[in-house]
């Protein structure tokens, strides 16, 4: 089955990864997007944010975050007690699905089916490999399906400190469910929402 594995180079060195992930072909949606969003952030980081996949500005910038969606997680993760700087940031899907608006001039992003989600994982765990990190926060349910499976619900366990699978051979050691911020800026009570947000994080200083 057609996956990202076969684009995936030996190497645990970070610019490696990034570098070959632009020419990867593992599914579908590199015909439509900019380019490829790899992670970012320091190889030695103890936190791996895990989102779902770019979204339009991080499509064009090929920066993961650097959207509004970005910038509402930047100031929940200072409330939360979460230095930004120490935290790498990445995406279970590394490229934009979307479709276009009927005249064509906005791109609505489109949520990634199953089989994207597993084509993309083998970039995943080279990230983990490389990073190693001690706690993931998976943002929403396409992270959490990626990482946990598809039936793991982040409503049930939203907020709460959960072991790792043992495929992961403890990097990391525990992995934190929260809510996506893209979610928080479609509620219908925002102010209520963010503050949920802030309190799922909250539980990360714990893990560390
Ligand atoms: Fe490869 Fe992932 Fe992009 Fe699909 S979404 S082409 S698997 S990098």
């Amino acid at each position: 089955k057609r996956d990202a594995s076969e684009f995936v180079p030996g190497s645990l060195e970070l610019p490696r990864l990034r570098e070959a992930s632009r020419g990867c072909r593992g599914c579908d949606l590199y015909q439509d997007a900019t380019q490829t969003v790899f992670g970012e952030g320091p190889p030695e980081a103890d936190v791996l944010i895990l989102g779902e996949q770019p979204g339009d500005r991080e499509d064009r910038e090929g920066e993961p975050f650097v959207g509004p969606a970005g910038k509402l997680l930047d100031r929940a993760l200072v409330e939360a007690g979460i230095d930004r700087e120490r935290v790498y940031v990445t995406n279970a899907v590394k490229h934009f699905k979307f479709t276009r608006s009927e005249r064509g001039k906005q791109r609505i992003h489109k949520k990634p089916s199953r089989g994207e989600i597993v084509a993309c994982r083998p970039w995943l765990v080279a990230e983990l490999k490389a990073v190693r990190p001690r706690l993931v926060i998976l943002l929403g349910a396409t992270a959490a399906s990626s990482l946990m499976g598809p039936s793991f619900k982040v409503t049930e366990h939203r907020g709460t400190l959960i072991e790792a699978p043992e495929e992961f051979e403890g990097t990391p050691e525990q992995v934190l469910p929260a809510v996506h911020p893209s979610s928080v800026l479609r509620a219908p009570d925002r102010d209520a929402a963010y503050e949920a947000l802030v309190a799922d994080l909250k539980a990360a200083p714990r893990a560390l």
